[in-house]
Protein backbone atom coordinates (compact mmCIF):
# COMPACT_ATOMS: atom_id res chain seq x y z
CA UNK A 1 0.00 0.00 0.00
CA UNK A 2 1.59 3.29 -1.04
CA UNK A 3 -0.55 6.41 -1.07
CA UNK A 4 0.27 9.97 -2.02
CA UNK A 5 -1.24 13.15 -0.68
CA UNK A 6 -0.33 16.26 -2.63
CA UNK A 7 -0.85 19.64 -1.00
CA UNK A 8 -0.88 22.81 -3.10
CA UNK A 9 -1.78 26.38 -2.23
CA UNK A 10 -3.57 29.16 -4.05
CA UNK A 11 -4.58 32.83 -3.95
CA UNK A 12 -1.73 34.05 -1.77
CA UNK A 13 1.32 32.89 0.09
CA UNK A 14 1.53 32.57 3.84
CA UNK A 15 -1.76 30.71 4.27
CA UNK A 16 -0.11 27.96 6.28
CA UNK A 17 0.34 25.21 3.72
CA UNK A 18 3.08 23.64 5.82
CA UNK A 19 0.87 23.56 8.89
CA UNK A 20 -2.06 22.22 6.88
CA UNK A 21 0.10 19.44 5.43
CA UNK A 22 1.63 18.65 8.84
CA UNK A 23 -1.84 18.58 10.41
CA UNK A 24 -3.09 16.10 7.83
CA UNK A 25 0.02 14.06 8.50
CA UNK A 26 -0.65 14.23 12.22
CA UNK A 27 -4.12 12.75 11.78
CA UNK A 28 -2.68 9.84 9.81
CA UNK A 29 0.47 9.30 11.79
CA UNK A 30 -0.56 6.87 14.55
CA UNK A 31 -1.42 4.14 12.18
CA UNK A 32 0.62 4.87 9.09
CA UNK A 33 4.18 5.72 8.32
CA UNK A 34 3.84 9.17 6.82
CA UNK A 35 6.87 10.66 5.07
CA UNK A 36 6.78 14.34 4.11
CA UNK A 37 8.45 15.72 1.00
CA UNK A 38 8.67 19.47 0.50
CA UNK A 39 9.21 20.81 -3.01
CA UNK A 40 10.70 24.29 -3.16
CA UNK A 41 10.98 26.20 -6.42
CA UNK A 42 14.06 28.28 -5.73
CA UNK A 43 17.44 27.67 -7.34
CA UNK A 44 19.44 27.68 -4.13
CA UNK A 45 20.48 24.13 -3.33
CA UNK A 46 19.18 24.63 0.19
CA UNK A 47 18.01 27.56 2.33
CA UNK A 48 21.32 27.54 4.25
CA UNK A 49 22.62 30.48 2.26
CA UNK A 50 19.48 32.61 2.63
CA UNK A 51 18.98 35.43 5.08
CA UNK A 52 16.55 34.35 7.81
CA UNK A 53 14.74 37.68 7.62
CA UNK A 54 13.86 36.85 4.03
CA UNK A 55 13.16 33.17 4.30
CA UNK A 56 12.51 32.46 7.97
CA UNK A 57 14.54 30.14 10.12
CA UNK A 58 16.87 27.62 8.51
CA UNK A 59 15.90 24.29 10.00
CA UNK A 60 18.70 21.78 10.56
CA UNK A 61 18.18 18.04 10.65
CA UNK A 62 20.06 15.26 12.45
CA UNK A 63 21.81 14.35 9.20
CA UNK A 64 23.11 17.92 8.88
CA UNK A 65 20.70 18.95 6.11
CA UNK A 66 19.68 22.60 6.08
CA UNK A 67 16.05 22.63 5.07
CA UNK A 68 12.89 24.68 4.85
CA UNK A 69 11.36 25.60 8.18
CA UNK A 70 8.26 23.57 7.33
CA UNK A 71 10.34 20.56 8.34
CA UNK A 72 10.09 21.87 11.86
CA UNK A 73 6.32 21.50 11.64
CA UNK A 74 6.64 18.05 10.12
CA UNK A 75 8.93 16.80 12.87
CA UNK A 76 6.81 18.29 15.60
CA UNK A 77 3.47 17.17 14.16
CA UNK A 78 4.51 13.73 12.93
CA UNK A 79 6.97 12.80 15.67
CA UNK A 80 9.62 11.75 13.15
CA UNK A 81 13.20 12.62 12.27
CA UNK A 82 13.32 13.99 8.75
CA UNK A 83 16.09 13.73 6.19
CA UNK A 84 17.78 16.27 3.93
CA UNK A 85 16.75 14.32 0.88
CA UNK A 86 13.08 14.96 1.63
CA UNK A 87 13.49 18.64 0.79
CA UNK A 88 13.59 18.94 -2.98
CA UNK A 89 14.68 22.28 -4.39
CA UNK A 90 15.05 23.26 -8.02
CA UNK A 91 18.70 23.90 -7.14
CA UNK A 92 19.12 20.23 -6.21
CA UNK A 93 17.02 18.96 -9.11
CA UNK A 94 18.94 20.90 -11.75
CA UNK A 95 22.28 19.97 -10.21
CA UNK A 96 21.39 16.35 -10.67
CA UNK A 97 20.02 16.84 -14.18
CA UNK A 98 23.28 18.52 -15.20
CA UNK A 99 25.40 15.80 -13.65
CA UNK A 100 23.39 13.18 -15.50
CA UNK A 101 23.63 15.05 -18.76
CA UNK A 102 27.42 15.43 -18.43
CA UNK A 103 27.75 11.73 -17.65
CA UNK A 104 25.90 10.95 -20.84
CA UNK A 105 22.96 9.32 -19.08
CA UNK A 106 20.51 10.79 -21.58
CA UNK A 107 22.04 8.91 -24.53
CA UNK A 108 22.03 11.71 -27.05
CA UNK A 109 18.51 12.91 -26.29
CA UNK A 110 17.52 16.56 -25.92
CA UNK A 111 17.12 17.04 -22.17
CA UNK A 112 13.73 18.62 -21.52
CA UNK A 113 11.61 19.85 -18.63
CA UNK A 114 9.07 17.21 -19.53
CA UNK A 115 9.77 14.31 -19.35
CA UNK A 116 13.33 14.47 -17.98
CA UNK A 117 12.96 16.90 -15.11
CA UNK A 118 9.46 15.75 -14.17
CA UNK A 119 10.61 12.12 -14.28
CA UNK A 120 13.51 12.91 -11.99
CA UNK A 121 11.12 14.55 -9.54
CA UNK A 122 8.83 11.52 -9.61
CA UNK A 123 11.79 9.17 -9.21
CA UNK A 124 12.64 11.06 -6.02
CA UNK A 125 9.10 10.61 -4.72
CA UNK A 126 9.21 6.86 -5.30
CA UNK A 127 12.79 6.43 -4.16
CA UNK A 128 12.12 8.15 -0.84
CA UNK A 129 8.90 6.16 -0.37
CA UNK A 130 10.81 2.94 -0.92
CA UNK A 131 13.80 3.83 1.23
CA UNK A 132 11.56 4.77 4.12
CA UNK A 133 9.06 2.01 3.59
CA UNK A 134 6.37 4.68 3.67
CA UNK A 135 2.64 4.04 3.74
CA UNK A 136 1.79 7.58 2.84
CA UNK A 137 3.94 10.19 1.14
CA UNK A 138 2.84 13.71 1.89
CA UNK A 139 4.03 16.04 -0.85
CA UNK A 140 3.87 19.75 -0.22
CA UNK A 141 4.43 21.91 -3.26
CA UNK A 142 5.84 25.28 -2.32
CA UNK A 143 4.58 28.65 -3.50
CA UNK A 144 1.22 29.50 -4.97
CA UNK A 145 -0.52 28.02 -8.00
CA UNK A 146 0.51 30.11 -10.98
CA UNK A 147 4.11 30.58 -9.83
CA UNK A 148 6.44 29.72 -12.66
CA UNK A 149 9.09 28.08 -10.46
CA UNK A 150 6.81 25.39 -9.08
CA UNK A 151 5.22 24.26 -12.35
CA UNK A 152 7.49 21.25 -12.82
CA UNK A 153 6.63 19.88 -9.40
CA UNK A 154 2.96 20.36 -10.11
CA UNK A 155 3.27 18.60 -13.45
CA UNK A 156 5.07 15.68 -11.78
CA UNK A 157 2.36 15.53 -9.13
CA UNK A 158 -0.34 15.61 -11.81
CA UNK A 159 1.20 12.63 -13.57
CA UNK A 160 1.17 10.61 -10.35
CA UNK A 161 -2.54 9.95 -10.73
CA UNK A 162 -1.97 8.05 -13.95
CA UNK A 163 1.05 6.26 -12.55
CA UNK A 164 -0.49 4.96 -9.34
CA UNK A 165 -4.24 5.15 -9.92
CA UNK A 166 -6.73 7.68 -8.63
CA UNK A 167 -7.49 5.81 -5.38
CA UNK A 168 -3.82 6.09 -4.43
CA UNK A 169 -3.38 9.82 -4.74
CA UNK A 170 -5.32 12.62 -3.12
CA UNK A 171 -4.97 16.29 -4.08
CA UNK A 172 -5.56 18.90 -1.41
CA UNK A 173 -5.73 22.57 -2.31
CA UNK A 174 -5.49 25.32 0.30
CA UNK A 175 -7.05 28.67 -0.61
CA UNK A 176 -8.27 31.82 1.02
CA UNK A 177 -11.84 32.83 1.78
CA UNK A 178 -11.88 36.51 2.69
CA UNK A 179 -14.68 38.18 4.59
CA UNK A 180 -15.48 41.51 3.05
CA UNK A 181 -16.04 43.85 5.94
CA UNK A 182 -18.43 46.21 4.14
CA UNK A 183 -20.95 43.42 3.55
CA UNK A 184 -19.67 41.02 6.23
CA UNK A 185 -19.80 38.13 3.82
CA UNK A 186 -17.54 35.18 3.07
CA UNK A 187 -16.34 35.30 -0.52
CA UNK A 188 -15.65 32.27 -2.68
CA UNK A 189 -14.39 33.90 -5.87
CA UNK A 190 -10.65 33.77 -5.10
CA UNK A 191 -11.04 30.05 -4.39
CA UNK A 192 -12.92 29.46 -7.63
CA UNK A 193 -10.27 31.26 -9.61
CA UNK A 194 -7.44 29.46 -7.90
CA UNK A 195 -9.05 26.10 -8.58
CA UNK A 196 -9.58 27.07 -12.20
CA UNK A 197 -5.85 27.72 -12.48
CA UNK A 198 -5.20 24.32 -10.97
CA UNK A 199 -7.63 22.71 -13.41
CA UNK A 200 -5.82 24.35 -16.30
CA UNK A 201 -2.74 22.48 -15.11
CA UNK A 202 -4.75 19.28 -15.15
CA UNK A 203 -5.20 18.80 -11.43
CA UNK A 204 -8.66 18.31 -9.97
CA UNK A 205 -8.53 18.83 -6.20
CA UNK A 206 -10.23 16.22 -4.03
CA UNK A 207 -10.27 18.40 -0.93
CA UNK A 208 -10.35 22.18 -0.74
CA UNK A 209 -9.34 23.86 2.49
CA UNK A 210 -10.58 27.43 2.71
CA UNK A 211 -8.52 29.50 5.10
CA UNK A 212 -10.91 31.87 6.82
CA UNK A 213 -11.29 33.83 10.04
CA UNK A 214 -14.60 32.01 10.67
CA UNK A 215 -15.96 28.56 9.97
CA UNK A 216 -17.10 28.40 6.35
CA UNK A 217 -20.85 28.74 6.00
CA UNK A 218 -22.84 25.98 4.37
CA UNK A 219 -23.79 28.30 1.57
CA UNK A 220 -20.16 29.02 0.75
CA UNK A 221 -19.18 25.38 0.94
CA UNK A 222 -21.98 24.57 -1.50
CA UNK A 223 -20.87 27.25 -3.89
CA UNK A 224 -17.22 26.17 -3.80
CA UNK A 225 -18.30 22.55 -4.25
CA UNK A 226 -20.40 23.38 -7.26
CA UNK A 227 -17.83 25.53 -9.03
CA UNK A 228 -14.92 23.24 -8.26
CA UNK A 229 -16.47 19.82 -9.02
CA UNK A 230 -16.25 18.35 -5.55
CA UNK A 231 -18.67 17.30 -2.82
CA UNK A 232 -19.65 19.86 -0.23
CA UNK A 233 -18.22 17.65 2.54
CA UNK A 234 -14.82 17.91 0.87
CA UNK A 235 -14.73 21.66 1.48
CA UNK A 236 -13.00 22.12 4.83
CA UNK A 237 -12.47 25.22 6.92
CA UNK A 238 -8.88 26.18 7.54
CA UNK A 239 -9.76 28.29 10.53
CA UNK A 240 -7.56 31.10 11.83
CA UNK A 241 -6.53 29.88 15.26
CA UNK A 242 -4.55 31.41 18.10
CA UNK A 243 -2.62 28.18 18.47
CA UNK A 244 -1.53 26.21 15.42
CA UNK A 245 -1.64 22.91 17.30
CA UNK A 246 -5.43 23.23 17.10
CA UNK A 247 -5.46 22.82 13.33
CA UNK A 248 -5.58 19.00 13.33
CA UNK A 249 -8.60 19.24 15.63
CA UNK A 250 -10.31 21.76 13.35
CA UNK A 251 -9.73 19.50 10.33
CA UNK A 252 -11.03 16.48 12.21
CA UNK A 253 -14.12 18.33 13.31
CA UNK A 254 -14.71 19.46 9.73
CA UNK A 255 -14.78 15.84 8.61
CA UNK A 256 -11.49 15.60 6.73
CA UNK A 257 -10.83 12.08 8.06
CA UNK A 258 -13.88 10.67 6.32
CA UNK A 259 -12.99 12.24 3.01
CA UNK A 260 -9.39 11.02 3.12
CA UNK A 261 -10.26 7.51 4.23
CA UNK A 262 -12.99 7.10 1.66
CA UNK A 263 -10.84 8.38 -1.19
CA UNK A 264 -7.67 6.49 -0.34
CA UNK A 265 -9.55 3.45 0.97
CA UNK A 266 -7.74 3.44 4.28
CA UNK A 267 -8.88 3.37 7.90
CA UNK A 268 -7.81 6.24 10.10
CA UNK A 269 -7.99 6.35 13.86
CA UNK A 270 -6.20 9.06 15.69
CA UNK A 271 -6.24 9.70 19.39
CA UNK A 272 -6.16 13.45 19.85
CA UNK A 273 -6.73 13.45 23.61
CA UNK A 274 -3.19 14.09 24.73
CA UNK A 275 -2.71 17.07 22.42
CA UNK A 276 -6.08 18.50 23.39
CA UNK A 277 -5.12 18.32 27.03
CA UNK A 278 -1.71 19.92 26.49
CA UNK A 279 -3.31 22.77 24.57
CA UNK A 280 -5.91 23.23 27.28
CA UNK A 281 -3.11 23.38 29.85
CA UNK A 282 -1.57 26.44 28.36
CA UNK A 283 -4.90 28.12 27.81
CA UNK A 284 -5.97 27.69 31.39
CA UNK A 285 -2.59 28.64 32.85
CA UNK A 286 -2.78 31.26 35.57
CA UNK A 287 0.91 32.03 35.88
CA UNK A 288 2.48 34.37 33.34
CA UNK A 289 6.15 35.01 32.63
CA UNK A 290 7.84 37.41 30.23
CA UNK A 291 10.81 36.21 28.24
CA UNK A 292 13.01 38.59 26.28
CA UNK A 293 14.50 37.36 23.02
CA UNK A 294 17.51 39.48 22.19
CA UNK A 295 18.64 39.25 18.58
CA UNK A 296 18.94 41.11 15.33
CA UNK A 297 16.37 39.29 13.23
CA UNK A 298 13.49 40.45 15.43
CA UNK A 299 11.56 42.04 12.56
CA UNK A 300 10.52 38.60 11.34
CA UNK A 301 9.34 36.25 14.07
CA UNK A 302 9.71 33.33 11.65
CA UNK A 303 13.48 33.75 12.00
CA UNK A 304 13.11 32.35 15.50
CA UNK A 305 10.25 29.93 14.80
CA UNK A 306 11.63 26.93 16.67
CA UNK A 307 12.49 28.99 19.74
CA UNK A 308 8.93 30.26 19.91
CA UNK A 309 7.71 26.68 19.47
CA UNK A 310 9.96 25.37 22.22
CA UNK A 311 8.63 28.00 24.62
CA UNK A 312 5.08 27.03 23.65
CA UNK A 313 5.88 23.43 24.48
CA UNK A 314 7.09 24.48 27.92
CA UNK A 315 4.00 26.57 28.37
CA UNK A 316 1.82 23.47 27.93
CA UNK A 317 3.91 21.27 30.16
CA UNK A 318 4.48 23.79 32.94
CA UNK A 319 1.01 25.38 32.94
CA UNK A 320 2.37 28.82 32.36
CA UNK A 321 1.66 31.54 29.83
CA UNK A 322 4.75 33.02 28.21
CA UNK A 323 4.77 36.53 26.80
CA UNK A 324 7.58 37.31 24.42
CA UNK A 325 9.43 40.57 24.38
CA UNK A 326 11.50 41.22 21.26
CA UNK A 327 14.65 43.16 21.95
CA UNK A 328 16.57 44.33 18.90
CA UNK A 329 20.22 44.24 19.90
CA UNK A 330 21.46 46.48 17.10
CA UNK A 331 20.69 49.52 19.25
CA UNK A 332 22.86 48.78 22.24
CA UNK A 333 21.87 51.92 24.12
CA UNK A 334 18.38 50.66 24.82
CA UNK A 335 19.09 47.16 26.05
CA UNK A 336 18.94 47.50 29.83
CA UNK A 337 15.84 49.68 29.80
CA UNK A 338 13.99 47.12 27.72
CA UNK A 339 15.04 44.26 29.95
CA UNK A 340 13.68 45.80 33.15
CA UNK A 341 11.12 43.49 34.69
CA UNK A 342 11.53 40.50 32.34
CA UNK A 343 11.61 37.07 33.95
CA UNK A 344 14.14 35.51 31.60
CA UNK A 345 16.49 36.33 28.74
CA UNK A 346 17.30 34.29 25.65
CA UNK A 347 20.13 35.14 23.30
CA UNK A 348 19.58 33.06 20.17
CA UNK A 349 21.80 32.05 17.28
CA UNK A 350 23.17 34.58 14.84
CA UNK A 351 25.88 35.51 12.40
CA UNK A 352 28.07 38.55 11.85
CA UNK A 353 29.01 41.48 14.03
CA UNK A 354 25.89 43.64 13.92
CA UNK A 355 24.12 43.64 17.26
CA UNK A 356 26.78 41.71 19.15
CA UNK A 357 27.69 44.42 21.68
CA UNK A 358 23.98 44.62 22.47
CA UNK A 359 23.84 40.87 23.00
CA UNK A 360 26.74 41.03 25.41
CA UNK A 361 25.02 43.83 27.28
CA UNK A 362 21.89 41.71 27.63
CA UNK A 363 23.96 38.78 28.90
CA UNK A 364 25.80 40.96 31.39
CA UNK A 365 22.48 42.24 32.65
CA UNK A 366 21.20 38.67 33.12
CA UNK A 367 24.40 37.56 34.81
CA UNK A 368 24.64 40.46 37.22
CA UNK A 369 20.97 40.59 38.11
CA UNK A 370 20.51 36.84 38.58
CA UNK A 371 17.91 36.68 35.80
CA UNK A 372 17.50 33.27 34.12
CA UNK A 373 19.51 33.17 30.91
CA UNK A 374 19.56 30.73 28.05
CA UNK A 375 22.17 31.10 25.30
CA UNK A 376 21.82 29.25 22.02
CA UNK A 377 24.83 28.77 19.76
CA UNK A 378 25.88 32.37 19.11
CA UNK A 379 24.28 33.03 22.51
CA UNK A 380 26.87 30.73 24.10
CA UNK A 381 29.68 32.39 22.21
CA UNK A 382 28.56 35.83 23.33
CA UNK A 383 28.20 34.62 26.92
CA UNK A 384 31.78 33.35 26.86
CA UNK A 385 33.05 36.63 25.38
CA UNK A 386 31.12 38.65 27.96
CA UNK A 387 32.45 36.51 30.82
CA UNK A 388 36.00 36.72 29.48
CA UNK A 389 35.80 40.51 29.28
CA UNK A 390 34.03 41.30 32.51
CA UNK A 391 34.93 38.46 34.87
CA UNK A 392 38.27 37.17 33.56
CA UNK A 393 39.25 40.77 32.76
CA UNK A 394 40.46 39.96 29.27
CA UNK A 395 39.68 43.34 27.83
CA UNK A 396 38.21 43.31 24.34
CA UNK A 397 37.84 39.52 24.30
CA UNK A 398 35.72 38.51 21.36
CA UNK A 399 34.95 36.00 18.66
CA UNK A 400 37.19 36.27 15.62
CA UNK A 401 34.01 36.24 13.53
CA UNK A 402 33.31 39.71 14.95
CA UNK A 403 36.78 41.06 15.61
CA UNK A 404 39.45 39.15 13.67
CA UNK A 405 42.18 41.17 15.42
CA UNK A 406 41.05 40.75 19.02
CA UNK A 407 43.80 40.26 21.55
CA UNK A 408 41.78 37.53 23.24
CA UNK A 409 40.13 35.30 20.62
CA UNK A 410 38.03 33.33 23.11
CA UNK A 411 35.84 32.15 20.25
CA UNK A 412 37.68 31.08 17.14
CA UNK A 413 37.15 29.21 13.92
CA UNK A 414 37.89 25.50 13.87
CA UNK A 415 41.23 24.79 12.19
CA UNK A 416 39.54 22.39 9.75
CA UNK A 417 37.11 25.16 8.70
CA UNK A 418 39.79 27.74 8.00
CA UNK A 419 40.29 27.03 4.32
CA UNK A 420 36.65 26.69 3.37
CA UNK A 421 35.46 29.27 0.87
CA UNK A 422 32.28 27.69 -0.49
CA UNK A 423 29.27 28.86 1.48
CA UNK A 424 26.66 26.12 1.52
CA UNK A 425 26.80 23.29 4.05
CA UNK A 426 30.33 24.04 5.23
CA UNK A 427 29.57 24.49 8.89
CA UNK A 428 29.52 21.97 11.68
CA UNK A 429 26.04 20.77 10.87
CA UNK A 430 23.67 18.22 12.32
CA UNK A 431 23.56 15.99 15.38
CA UNK A 432 26.62 15.62 17.59
CA UNK A 433 27.01 13.90 20.94
CA UNK A 434 28.03 15.84 24.00
CA UNK A 435 29.35 14.34 27.22
CA UNK A 436 27.87 15.90 30.33
CA UNK A 437 29.41 16.42 33.75
CA UNK A 438 27.43 14.95 36.59
CA UNK A 439 26.72 17.57 39.26
CA UNK A 440 25.73 20.09 36.65
CA UNK A 441 22.43 21.77 35.86
CA UNK A 442 22.62 20.39 32.34
CA UNK A 443 22.91 16.84 33.69
CA UNK A 444 19.99 17.45 36.01
CA UNK A 445 17.85 18.56 33.06
CA UNK A 446 18.79 15.87 30.55
CA UNK A 447 19.29 13.21 33.19
CA UNK A 448 21.97 11.64 31.03
CA UNK A 449 25.73 11.79 30.61
CA UNK A 450 25.51 11.65 26.85
CA UNK A 451 23.14 13.85 24.85
CA UNK A 452 22.70 14.56 21.18
CA UNK A 453 21.64 17.94 19.81
CA UNK A 454 21.81 19.62 16.42
CA UNK A 455 24.47 22.12 15.40
CA UNK A 456 24.96 24.86 12.84
CA UNK A 457 28.08 26.94 13.35
CA UNK A 458 31.68 27.51 12.31
CA UNK A 459 33.19 28.94 15.46
CA UNK A 460 33.98 27.28 18.80
CA UNK A 461 35.16 28.19 22.27
CA UNK A 462 38.94 28.41 21.88
CA UNK A 463 40.53 25.54 23.88
CA UNK A 464 43.32 27.87 24.98
CA UNK A 465 40.87 29.72 27.17
CA UNK A 466 39.08 26.76 28.80
CA UNK A 467 41.30 27.00 31.86
CA UNK A 468 40.88 30.68 32.64
CA UNK A 469 37.11 30.49 32.15
CA UNK A 470 36.93 27.56 34.57
CA UNK A 471 39.17 29.21 37.12
CA UNK A 472 36.87 32.21 37.22
CA UNK A 473 33.81 30.08 37.87
CA UNK A 474 32.36 29.05 34.53
CA UNK A 475 31.48 25.37 34.41
CA UNK A 476 32.08 23.73 31.03
CA UNK A 477 29.33 21.27 31.75
CA UNK A 478 29.29 19.43 28.44
CA UNK A 479 31.99 18.86 25.83
CA UNK A 480 32.85 16.63 22.89
CA UNK A 481 34.27 13.27 23.95
CA UNK A 482 37.88 14.48 23.71
CA UNK A 483 37.01 17.56 25.78
CA UNK A 484 38.12 19.92 23.02
CA UNK A 485 34.79 21.34 21.90
CA UNK A 486 32.62 23.07 24.46
CA UNK A 487 28.97 22.10 24.08
CA UNK A 488 27.40 23.43 27.30
CA UNK A 489 28.39 26.07 29.81
CA UNK A 490 26.78 27.23 33.03
CA UNK A 491 27.36 29.44 36.03
CA UNK A 492 26.69 27.29 39.09
CA UNK A 493 26.15 30.21 41.45
CA UNK A 494 23.53 31.83 39.24
CA UNK A 495 19.80 31.03 39.45
CA UNK A 496 19.87 29.72 35.88
CA UNK A 497 22.64 30.66 33.49
CA UNK A 498 23.04 27.99 30.86
CA UNK A 499 24.14 28.11 27.24
CA UNK A 500 24.83 25.59 24.54
CA UNK A 501 26.73 25.55 21.29
CA UNK A 502 23.84 23.50 19.85
CA UNK A 503 20.28 24.36 18.88
CA UNK A 504 18.11 22.31 21.25
CA UNK A 505 15.04 24.22 20.01
CA UNK A 506 15.18 22.11 16.85
CA UNK A 507 14.23 18.93 18.66
CA UNK A 508 11.53 20.18 21.01
CA UNK A 509 8.00 18.86 20.73
CA UNK A 510 4.67 19.38 22.43
CA UNK A 511 4.89 16.08 24.31
CA UNK A 512 8.61 16.40 24.99
CA UNK A 513 9.87 19.96 25.44
CA UNK A 514 13.60 20.53 25.02
CA UNK A 515 15.17 20.01 28.49
CA UNK A 516 17.12 23.28 28.53
CA UNK A 517 14.03 25.30 27.65
CA UNK A 518 12.05 23.42 30.25
CA UNK A 519 14.61 24.21 32.94
CA UNK A 520 14.85 27.82 31.78
CA UNK A 521 11.09 28.45 31.90
CA UNK A 522 10.84 26.72 35.26
CA UNK A 523 13.52 29.08 36.57
CA UNK A 524 11.64 32.05 35.09
CA UNK A 525 8.54 30.98 37.02
CA UNK A 526 10.30 31.04 40.38
N1 LIG B 1 28.00 32.68 13.89
C1 LIG B 1 28.32 31.66 14.82
C2 LIG B 1 29.16 30.56 14.20
O1 LIG B 1 29.19 30.40 13.01
C3 LIG B 1 27.07 31.09 15.47
C4 LIG B 1 26.15 30.42 14.53
C5 LIG B 1 24.77 30.20 15.10
O2 LIG B 1 24.36 30.85 16.04
N2 LIG B 1 24.02 29.30 14.51
O3 LIG B 1 29.81 29.81 14.90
Amino acid sequence: MLKFIVVTGGVLSGLGKGIAAASIGHLLSDKYKVIPIKCDGYLNVDPGTMNPVEHGEVFVLDDGGEVDMDFGHYERFLGITCKFKWNLTMGKVFNEIREKERRGDYLGKTVQYVPHVTNLIKEKFFEIAKEEDADIVLIEIGGTIGDMENELYLEAARQLKNDVGSENVLYVHLTYVPILSAVNEQKSKPTQQSVHLLLQKGVQPDIIIGRCSEYLEDRIKEKIAQFCNIKKEAVITGLDVDDLYKIPMVFEQEGIINIISRHLKIRINKDLHKWKELIRNRESAKKNVTVAICGKYTQLEDSYASIIESLNHCSSNLNCKISLKWVDTTDETKIESQLKGVDGIIVPGGFGSRGTEGKMKAIKYARENNIPFLGLCFGLQMAVAEFARNVCKLEGANSTEIDPKTKYPVIDILPEQKNVTSKGGTMRLGAYDAYILKNSKVYELYNSVKVSERHRHRYEVNPEYHKVLQEKGMLLSGTSQDGKLVEFIELPKHKFFVATQAHPELKSSLDKPAPLFYGFVKACMK
